[in-house]
């Protein structure tokens, strides 16, 4: 089977650091990897909307870590990247347009429990891939019917567009963009890697 293991160039949807809108238990971020690591302290997790991935990650590694995080993580990583591709018709349809691959999340920062690092220190680990395993939950969750029946959210961030204005965004969350940032989505704040 092929295998899809970089997530950047045509397949930098599949990363979490893909620029799309997530919104998730009343807050919207900017891209799914502020969402998961805005969990690991719901009581800060507006501290989360508007950043970049790198500065998310930053900040998570800085707050207390709620108690039940291992035990939660991969069920928050699973809702969070569910909600990244309900929320987005485009990048929901490039997913299904995976099919017959298998989808490994292949890096390098030693992150062996949601991808598979591929550096030297860790060619011995076997990566345990949950991130590629949910993305491969999903495309098949959404070929068995999503796609055709009515939609499951009324979200879809998949314009490019402002979404400050948008019924449904100001509905499900009030108190995002406390920057006050222009929102439109650009791809050139996160130019493809290749
Ligand atoms: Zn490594």
């Amino acid at each position: 089977m092929e295998v899809i293991y970089k997530f950047f160039g045509r397949r930098r949807f599949l990363s979490n650091d893909y620029k799309t809108a997530v919104a998730y238990q009343g807050l919207t971020y900017e891209n799914a990897e502020s969402a998961f690591q805005a969990q690991k302290c719901v009581e800060r997790a507006y501290e989360f909307v508007g950043l970049r991935p790198n500065e998310a990650i930053v900040l998570g590694n800085t707050v207390e870590l709620r108690k039940d995080w291992d035990k939660v993580r991969d069920g928050v990583m699973y809702e969070i990247v569910r909600c990244k591709f309900v929320q987005n018709s485009k990048i929901r349809r490039m997913l299904v347009d995976t099919a017959g691959r298998e989808i490994v999340w292949s890096n390098f920062c030693h992150e062996n429990h949601f991808g598979d690092c591929s550096c030297e220190k860790c060619a011995d680990i076997k990566g345990e891939n949950l991130l590629g395993k949910i993305l491969m939950m999903l495309r098949q969750e959404f070929i068995d019917g999503f796609l055709t029946t009515s939609p499951h959210s009324a979200l879809d961030f998949s314009d490019n567009v402002d979404y400050r204005d948008d019924y449904y965004f100001n509905a499900f969350s009030k108190t995002a963009f406390v920057r006050n940032e222009p929102f439109a989505v650009n791809r050139a704040d996160y130019p493809d890697e290749e």
